[in-house]
């Protein structure tokens, strides 16, 4: 039998980080997880004292090189949150901007680059990064919120991910749904193309339990190294459909590079 896979979770706080935390410790025959988090009261509301946390800020290198120390794998899921400025006025659209030290050129790129020079400095093996489809567009109206061009530097974060030289998974999911996961099946493609021919016209979203899920699979299933890919779901129930349950089979279908 074989140790369990060591892995530090950034971003855990968070409700996709979360769930891949929550994910890997149901498996401790595979895995032992940590997580890196900025706020220990938020940390300890939604772990107890189930977790080992270390606390810290992507933004300061010196607090995740402890926090890497004896980890196989990483597992980036930080990102700049925008936040709402004011309540918009009736028939007017919402402003955002980005909180001081997380844009997502600060949080996206620096922050995400701080992360694999860490890992690499700590002799990780593997880092899993979560990052966002539409990448390949930069008139994408999420680039303009609070003029952020937060999927440029996510892409930009990702390219360097590649030429690291550290084995790496980059999962660019669709628009992120808080449904149950396990009970649909996942559509894996590459630069957009979902976004631009939806199979059947589907939504091109997923469930962040299936993201989490896409995330376990990828830290133990071979065909997931050195992969970059987007993934969707169809619509839970959708005719014809076949829950996915090969991931080894899904990631087959993915490709190397950006
Ligand atoms: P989320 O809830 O917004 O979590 C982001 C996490 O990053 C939070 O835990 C936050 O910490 C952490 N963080 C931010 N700045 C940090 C810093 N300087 N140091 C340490 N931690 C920091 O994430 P999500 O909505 O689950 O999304 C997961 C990923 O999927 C993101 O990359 C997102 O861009 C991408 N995505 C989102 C969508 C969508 O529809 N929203 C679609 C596709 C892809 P706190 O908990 O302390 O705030």
């Amino acid at each position: 039998m074989t140790n369990p896979l060591q892995v530090l979770v950034t971003g855990a706080t968070g409700r996709t980080g979360a769930l891949v935390v929550q994910k890997l410790q149901q498996r401790p025959a595979q895995f032992t997880v940590r997580g890196f988090v900025r706020s220990g009261q938020k940390a300890s509301d939604r772990f107890g004292t189930t977790v080992p946390l270390y606390i810290g800020d992507i933004a300061q290198p010196d607090t995740l090189s402890p926090a890497l120390a004896g980890c196989d794998a990483l597992v980036i899921l930080t990102s700049a949150i925008p936040q709402m400025k004011a309540p918009p006025k009736p028939g007017q659209r919402p402003e955002f901007i980005y909180p001081e030290g997380g844009t997502p050129e600060q949080v996206d790129y620096h922050g995400q680059l701080n992360q694999i020079a860490a890992a690499k400095a700590a002799g990780v093996k593997h880092i899993v990064l979560v990052g966002s489809m539409g990448g390949t567009n930069e008139q994408h109206p999420l680039n303009r919120m609070a003029n952020g061009n937060i999927l440029i530097w996510k892409r930009k974060a990702e390219a360097y991910l590649i030429s690291s030289g550290l084995d790496y998974t980059i999962i660019r999911a669709g628009g992120l749904q808080d449904q149950p996961g396990g009970q649909r099946e996942l559509i894996v493609g590459k630069d957009d193309t979902l976004l631009a021919h939806p199979p059947d016209g589907i939504p091109t979203s997923i469930p962040r339990a299936d993201v989490a899920d896409v995330v376990v699979q990828a830290l133990l299933e071979p065909a997931a190294r050195n992969k970059a890919f987007d993934v969707i779901s169809k619509p839970e129930g959708n005719p014809g459909a076949v829950v996915t349950t090969d991931f080894g089979a899904l990631f087959e279908q993915t490709t190397p590079g950006l």
